[in-house]
This record gives structure tokens, C-alpha cells and sequence, in this order.
């Protein structure tokens, strides 16, 4: 294979471009926006293998990083830091669905370690609030998701190498054929490969072969974030709450059934906190989800509220002022596989749905293209 052409600029496709051009192919890239507007810019960033199922996905995840780590050295602007994260349990009941964790086969593969508050606040001493305990994740990590496209984008046109990257924003794919694709201008881009990793967007030149299953292997689901202004202390690691225990398969123990209910402000938006510190300081805070269409176009108050207040009760603190809040849609997977792969055309493949592991894996999912 020697010319592989990309549709999307969200770090699917970007992992794509990277894959191909360290093996030699020469990358045409195309971008509808300016540039990416769509769910790897508005993540938290969090190459997150704590909470993958054991099996296929665990493995995915840890290809992944390890990948990350390597990329992270060669494009330090994308920011990679291998921080780990603490989850951090509030009672007794999520206590206990730790020491579960904690205990699994698997544990020591992601890096898990009990931890009482004292010895958690050793290993992240911006943890001076109210917990009971936390697990340690070592093989969690961090990237920056404003930077990471770009520092790609970058290293792959730096002048030793670009002249066999093809970068084109503003370039919406509007049509395939065979090895192909034609752009909104009229230019057909052709390749021995042509990948479409157009993410959320169900319609458009994905939309026809997302179709006519049964069951829509994909659907699209939306969340909340916000970010503050600069905080003063020091993050040495990711932090979540007790509350992600509910929506990582890696915590489907049997301690999940007997945890307390949720807050209901928490409930009613399906939200969890997860809290990453920038390189500037300031915290990414989230998330909330919505599954069901047509999604709201307004944020909503509440859950920034609660997620504002879980976050001031773990560390302590207050927080600094909220410095923007947005939303995100991620397309994800209905059935029981990672992602959605699916040949399209003769020489045509999308690759898409890898949901809220999507940041984390994508290197590896990248890596199984060109292995395929
Ligand atoms: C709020 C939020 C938080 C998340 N946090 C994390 C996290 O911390 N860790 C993690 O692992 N995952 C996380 N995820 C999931 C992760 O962000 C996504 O799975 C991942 O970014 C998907 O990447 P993508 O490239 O497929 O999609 P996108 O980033 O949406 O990129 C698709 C791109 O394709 C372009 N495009 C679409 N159609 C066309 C066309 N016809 N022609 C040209 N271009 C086109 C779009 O403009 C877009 O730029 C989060 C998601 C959200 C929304």
C-alpha cells in the first residue's frame, strides 16, 4: 500500500495518518472545518485504562498506551504525561467496590493500588477534602485534546516529511467510489486505502452504510464539560469520583449493586466526575450523558453545580471561577465489538463508535487498520 487517503481531522483519522505514515504511505487528509471541532477537540484527554473490561478491551487500551507514551516522546506538544489517576471513594459502599477492583487479576497489569486518604494525599497532595479511601491507577494517563491534533499535524508536515502529508481543511467528502472519494470542491482524492473517521456525523457520506442494519450498530451520545480559570495547587494525577464506579465495565463487580444511590442531581444527568488539571493549570471538569435524540442545544446548570461541588468536596477547596463551559457528542458502538469497522466500498472503510474510549484507543485502533 502506498497512498492512503483520511477523511476527518479528529484524532481517529489524525492516528490513521500516523499509523500510515510510519510505515511509508504517503497521507492525503481531509478536514471539513477549519479545523476539528468535533469530540477529540472537547475531551477530557484522559488515556483511561482503569476502567476497560478485562479481555479484548483492557488489551486495546494498553496497546494504546503504550503507543501514546512512545508518540508522547517523539510530539512532546500533544502533552503526554503517564500522571495515573485516583479514584476516589466517598463511602463505605464505593469503598468496598475498590477493594474489589483492587483484588482483580488484572489488577497489577493496570497499575491498581488501595490507597487509605492518608497515603492518597502522599501520592496527589492537592487531595485534602472529604474521601475514604481511593484506588490508584498508575497506567492512566493525560493528553492535551487542544493540542493534540495540531502537534500531529505538525510533526507529520514538519519539512523532512512533509512533502508525503497532504493536509486539506475545509475539505468536506461528499461522495465515494471505488478507492476514492470527491470533495465538495469537485477534486476526487484517490488512494489505495481511503478511511472515513467522520466520527458523530451519522448522515453525510457515512450516513448510507450506517443504515439498513437491523439494529444501528451506532448511536451518538452527548456530554457536558467545563474548565476553570488557572488553579493554584499542583494535580499530580487525574481524580475521579465514586459515582464513575456506575459507568466503567472494568467496576461491573458484585460491590456495584450494593452501592448507595446516586445524588439526584447526579442521576438525572447520568453524570460522574472525572478532573483533569491542563498544562495551564486550569481543571477540565466533567461529564454528564445523553442518549437519547434530538440532544438539547443549550447547557445545562444543574450538573455543573453538582460536578462544581463533588469537585470542592475532594480536594478540599474551593475552586477557581468556571472559564467556559461546552458540550461534545461522541458516536458510539451498540453491540458487544470496540468500534465500528466496515468496508464501504472496494478500497473504502469507515472506522468509527469507539464511545468514550475513543481518545484512549485510538492509536491502537489506527495500528489494526493497517494490520488488517
Ligand atoms: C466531552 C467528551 C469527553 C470525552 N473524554 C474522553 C477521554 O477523556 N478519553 C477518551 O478516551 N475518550 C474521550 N471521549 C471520546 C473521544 O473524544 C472520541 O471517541 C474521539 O474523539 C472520536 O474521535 P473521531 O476522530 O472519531 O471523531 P471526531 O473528533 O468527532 O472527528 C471527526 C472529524 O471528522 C470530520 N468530518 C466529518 N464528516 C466529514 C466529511 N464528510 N468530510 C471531511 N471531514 C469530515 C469532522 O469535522 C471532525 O473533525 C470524550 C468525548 C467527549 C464528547
Amino acid at each position: 500500500m502506498d497512498r492512503v487517503v483520511i477523511v476527518g481531522g479528529g484524532v481517529l483519522g489524525t492516528m490513521h495518518a500516523v499509523m500510515a505514515r510510519s510505515r511509508g504511505m504517503d497521507v492525503v487528509h481531509l478536514e471539513r472545518e477549519v479545523g476539528p471541532r468535533g469530540a477529540s477537540v472537547r475531551n477530557f484527554g484522559l488515556v483511561w485504562v482503569s476502567g476497560r473490561a478485562p479481555g479484548l478491551e483492557l488489551a486495546l487500551a494498553q496497546r494504546a498506551r503504550t503507543l501514546w507514551q512512545e508518540l508522547g516522546e517523539r510530539v512532546p506538544a500533544a502533552g503526554f504525561r503517564a500522571d495515573g489517576s485516583l479514584t476516589l471513594a466517598s463511602d463505605d459502599s464505593e469503598l468496598g467496590l475498590l477493594k474489589e477492583a483492587a483484588a482483580m487479576p488484572d489488577a497489577s497489569e493496570r497499575g491498581f493500588e488501595l490507597l487509605d486518604p492518608d497515603a492518597a494525599a502522599e501520592v496527589n497532595p492537592a487531595l485534602r477534602g472529604d474521601f475514604v479511601g481511593a484506588l490508584w491507577c498508575r497506567r492512566d494517563a493525560i493528553v492535551e485534546p487542544r493540542a493534540v491534533l495540531a502537534a500531529f499535524r505538525d510533526y507529520l508536515g514538519a519539512p523532512q516529511d512533509g512533502a508525503r502529508y497532504h493536509w486539506h481543511p475545509s475539505k468536506e467528502a461528499v461522495e465515494i467510489a471505488p478507492h476514492a472519494v470527491r470533495d465538495h470542491v469537485g477534486n476526487w482524492h484517490r488512494g489505495d486505502l481511503v478511511v472515513l473517521c467522520t466520527g458523530a456525523w451519522h448522515t453525510g457520506i457515512a450516513g448510507p452504510h450506517l443504515a439498513g442494519y437491523e439494529r444501528p450498530p451506532v448511536r451518538r451520545v452527548r456530554l457536558q464539560m467545563l474548565q476553570t480559570e488557572p488553579y493554584a495547587g499542583r494535580l499530580t494525577t487525574s481524580v475521579a469520583d465514586g459515582d464513575s464506579l456506575r459507568y466503567y465495565p472494568a467496576f461491573d463487580l458484585p460491590g456495584r449493586a450494593a452501592l448507595a444511590p446516586q445524588a439526584p442531581a447526579a442521576a438525572a444527568a447520568a453524570a460522574q466526575l472525572l478532573l483533569v488539571q491542563r498544562l495551564d493549570g486550569s481543571l477540565t471538569i466533567g461529564d454528564t450523558h445523553s442518549y437519547t435524540e434530538p440532544f438539547d442545544f443549550d447547557v445545562d446548570e444543574l450538573p455543573y453545580d453538582h460536578l462544581r461541588a463533588r469537585a470542592e468536596q475532594l480536594l478540599g477547596t474551593q475552586l477557581p471561577p468556571t472559564r467556559r463551559r461546552w458540550s461534545g457528542i461522541y458516536s458510539q458502538v451498540t453491540g458487544s465489538e470496540l468500534y465500528h469497522r466496515s468496508q464501504v466500498a472496494p478500497g473504502v472503510i469507515l472506522v468509527t463508535g469507539p464511545g468514550g474510549r475513543g481518545m484512549t484507543c485510538s492509536p491502537a485502533i489506527a495500528e489494526e487498520t493497517f494490520a488488517t
